[in-house]
Parts: C-alpha cells; structure tokens; sequence
C-alpha cells in the first residue's frame, strides 16, 4: 500500500473528510503513480481556515526579523533537499531535470530574500507639518490568506506565495494544483520542520471548484492569492470583489520575442527555443508567438526550424532530453485541437504538430515541438495561451508594427527583443505593455528580487516576489500612525 498524502491542519497531518483519494501521476509514464493524495471535504477547510484564524494573532506578533529566521532555514532545509525535490518536480511534473532543480533554487532564493525582509518590511517616516508632532507608515499583516497555485512551477510558485505571507505576519490556507499535490506537501513538510508554528500554515488538497472554491468563499478567509488561469482567476476577482475581499491573481500570457533585422540571429534562434519549448512550452512567460522582421524572415525560419527539428524529447530525469511531457490528458488534447486550430485557419505547419510516441514515450503525454510560420496575429493560435510546445511565428514590416502585434492581445505578462540598435530597444522598452521586457533575451527567466506579473488581462492587484511594488504590497496593508506631543489641539491644514 503507497502512503496516503495528507492534508496539514494545526501542525497535524491528517486525512480529509471528502471520501478516499485521488492519484498525481507521472505525465511521461501515467503508469507510475507519485502519490495517493486525500480528498478533502468542506469540514476540512472549515478546520484549516479555523486553525489559521487562531493562529494570527499569536504569528501576527512575533517580531518579523524571528519569522525571517524561520525562513532563513527553510531556505537551508530546501537547499539540503534541492536534490530529491528537484527529482520530483520532474517526476511529478515533467520538466526536465535541470530545470526541476530551478525550480526548487527558486524556492530557495525567495526564502532567503523574503527572510531578510523581516529586517526590513519598510514603511516611511515624513515630517508633519505641525510641531511636536510625528508621521509615519507601517506594514501590518493582512490576516489569513487562501493561498491557489497552479502545477508548472509546483514548488516555487508555493514558496513565492508562503515566503512573503509569513514573514509579513500573515497565516495561511494553501490549497495547491492536484496535478502536483506531493511537491506541495514536501514543501510544507519543510516549513513544518523549520518551525512554523502550528495553525500559522495549513495545507488542504482538493479540486479547484470544489475545494479551492469553497476556500476562497469561506469567511474566515481576508484576502486571497492565485496564480493560474485566466478563466478562473476573473472568476475568483468577481467573488472576492463582491465580497470586498482582497485578490492579487497572476494569470496567462501569450509572450512575443520580437526579431529586428540587425539582431544576432544565432542568438535570436537560442532566445526562441529556450523560451518556446523550455518546460514544454508551459511557462507564463513561455515565447509563443515570434514576430520576425521580413527582412531576417526566411533566414529565421531555417535556423529556428533547425534548432527545434533538433530537441530530444523524453523523461525528465534521462540526462539526454531536452524537453519532457506535458502535464495531463485534458491539457494534451487541448493542445493538439490548438494545432487543429491552426490548420484550418491557414497557418502553416512546418514542424511536428503530432504526438510523440516513440519507445517508452507512448506511456506518456508527449507532444512534438510544433511550428506554424505564416501566421496571422488575428488567429486564435496567436491569441490565446496554447500552454504547451507550440509556435507561431509572425511576420512584421517594421518596429511599430512588430510592436502593434506584440500588444495586440488580451495579455501583457512578458515580451523581448533582439536587436543591436540601442534606440530600437528603447522604444521596445517603452512601448511594449508588458509587466516585464527583455532585452536581447528570452521572454523567461524572471529573477526573484523584482516584481513579476503582467498588465491587461494577465494581472490583477499587487504582483509576486521582491521588489517595492512586488509581493509585500500583496501581503501587507498600511497604517499610518500620528502621534502629537504638543500637549495642546493643533489642527493639519487649519492652524499656521
Ligand atoms: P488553473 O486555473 O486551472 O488552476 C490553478 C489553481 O486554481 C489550481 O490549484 C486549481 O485547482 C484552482 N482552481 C481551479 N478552479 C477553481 C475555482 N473555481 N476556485 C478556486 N480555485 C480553483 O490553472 P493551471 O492549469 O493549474 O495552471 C496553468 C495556468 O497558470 C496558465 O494559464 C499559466 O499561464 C498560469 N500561470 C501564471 C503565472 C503567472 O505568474 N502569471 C505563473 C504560472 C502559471
């Protein structure tokens, strides 16, 4: 019998009240099953939620700079671990092992980053404009947070959301994707032992609209944190907006490089597999659309034809793959109807569009490394979020127009451009619309300690990891404190 993964609930862990479990498998071999995870019924969250209310004010008063510490060993403990956990990440998820391993270094540099803040959690003092009297601004904790991760970045994604949420003083229910429940739970495991204290974080598995729902509705919940979909973070902005509640949700992107005809191709070419196939095309900020000057067009297309007909698709963990599985049966066949799609729009198909089924990838949920040239940027392959390996490649007349299709979606997370002229990257740099602009670079590859999100349709509300404007605006509200000392009345804009 494999051990049941557990639910985590005032420092216990303990099965749910939903009824049996649920199975995480292994996308490159659905035979090999990861981990029996519990379900969890209302009850459960109930209890999670009412272990977290308990908790906070206990948390909320500890100094921040000892919540810091406890950060400070989680980072230690995940970098003891980075090995095992970068392994699941890859058995659990399918990205490829290096990568595995980055996402767990990820966790690490949020940990440590976010522990430091509890030295710092900054407000500002300003002087009044009355004498004997002070002003200033201070960071207090929200309350308790339902925390919502999708499964691409299964334990980074966790730890950018838990780091900032507990040092700033806050405790948390974190309900994680099913597809990779166990990395989740080896995480908390960590935290458990580093020495978050009991009910400051709790850990419920679940269906999204059953469980995570239920959590996001709940009323002992004061602000909420997704990372996910589209679809489903606009419904949950529209409940926590009708119940006054606060939401900071990162959401899908449609990323673009652009190509100028003065850039390094070789480099350009580099830039577009990382970003196109790395983690099997399912990044955020994965580059699914390139927008290629047509004067470099035809040369483009060679070498990034022959770059991608080149990539070694496989098990994560073999050292000889460079691009693994996609997470899930729904989420293939989603993208092999994408590439249907753009058949019969008229793009046209250069490179794979097939499933890869080769030796002991027809266990898995392979994908071949896909290629449409020629296509419009009104399609809907050059739309809509593919999450998957999948390219489209787009013709542009100029700068403005490269830069007219690169915003011209509902999306606004990342973009880049690769070009040598300095004036061409400054206008790149200030007009495209997105959260984040590369330059001579891939559109991934984020560092922690700026902020991280996108406008338009991908972003709502303060954005995740470091930064002034990142993660802390997320977890943390202001007050401002007056303190007069005159002994007497004095009045701001009335008395001289
Ligand atoms: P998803 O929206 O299907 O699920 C995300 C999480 O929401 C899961 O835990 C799921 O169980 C939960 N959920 C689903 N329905 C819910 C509901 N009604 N109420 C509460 N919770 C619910 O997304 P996914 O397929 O897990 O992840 C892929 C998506 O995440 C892509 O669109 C990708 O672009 C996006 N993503 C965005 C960022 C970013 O920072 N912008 C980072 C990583 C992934």
């Amino acid at each position: 019998m494999r051990e049941m993964i557990k639910n985590f609930i005032n420092g216990k862990w303990v099965a749910g009240h939903g009824g049996g479990t649920f199975k995480s498998i292994n996308p490159a071999n659905k035979t090999n099953v990861i981990g029996e995870i519990t379900r969890s019924s209302p009850k459960d969250i109930d209890m999670a939620v009412s272990a977290a209310r308990q908790a906070y004010e206990a948390w909320s008063q500890v100094p921040a700079p000892r919540r810091g510490e406890m950060l400070f060993r989680v980072a230690e403990l995940l970098t003891k671990e980075k090995k095992g956990l970068g392994q699941l990440v890859t058995r659990e998820m399918g990205k490829v092992l290096p990568e595995g391993l980055g996402d767990v270094q990820e966790a690490i540099d949020m940990a440590y980053y976010m522990g430091s803040e509890g030295r710092r959690l900054s407000g500002e003092t300003v002087p009044s404009e009355l004498p004997n009297k002070d002003a200033k601004s201070l960071r207090v904790p929200i309350g308790v947070f339902a925390l919502i991760t999708p499964w691409n970045f299964p334990i980074a994604i966790p730890a950018w959301k838990l780091c900032p949420a507990l040092v700033a003083g806050n405790t948390v229910v974190l309900k994680p994707s099913r597809d990779t429940a166990v990395c989740a739970t080896r995480l908390v495991e960590i935290f458990a032992a580093a020495g978050v204290p009991a009910g400051v974080l709790n850990l419920v598995h679940g269906s999204g609209p059953e469980v995570g729902e239920y959590l996001v509705r709940h009323p002992g919940i004061d602000a909420v944190s997704f990372t996910g979909s589209c679809d489903t973070g606009e419904h949950l902005e529209d409940l926590c907006g009708g119940m006054h509640r606060h939401i900071s949700a990162e959401m899908g992107g449609k990323n673009a490089i652009i190509v100028m005809d003065d850039a390094k191709l070789e480099l350009a070419v580099e830039g577009a597999i990382w970003g196109g196939f790395g983690t099997t095309g399912q990044r955020c900020t994965a580059a699914s659309r390139l927008v290629v000057h047509e004067a470099v067009y035809p040369r483009f297309i060679a070498l990034f034809k022959e770059a991608a007909s080149k990539l070694r698709i496989g098990n994560g963990l073999r050292k000889t793959t460079d691009m693994g599985p996609v997470i899930n049966e729904p989420q293939f066949k989603k993208i092999l109807d994408y590439i249907g799609a753009g058949k019969k729009e008229g793009a046209r198909l250069i490179l794979g569009g097939r499933p890869y089924t080769q030796g002991e990838c027809a266990r898995g949920f392979f994908i071949e490394p896909t290629i449409f040239m020629d296509v419009d940027p009104e399609m809907k392959i050059a739309q809509e979020e593919i999450f998957g390996p999948v390219v489209c490649v787009i013709r542009a007349k100029s700068l403005e127009d490269a830069i007219r299709i690169v915003n011209g979606t509902r999306y606004g997370l990342s973009s880049s451009i690769y070009t040598q002229d300095v004036n061409k990257s400054a206008i790149a740099e200030r007009d495209l619309d997105t959260g984040i602009v590369y330059i001579n670079a891939s559109t991934i590859g984020a560092e922690i300690q700026l902020p991280f999100g996108g406008t338009k349709h991908t972003g709502m509300g303060p954005r995740e990891a470091g930064g002034r404007g990142g993660a802390l605006d997320a977890y943390t509200k202001w007050k401002v404190i007056y303190r007069d000392f005159s002994g007497r009345l004095q009045r701001a804009q009335i008395d001289k």
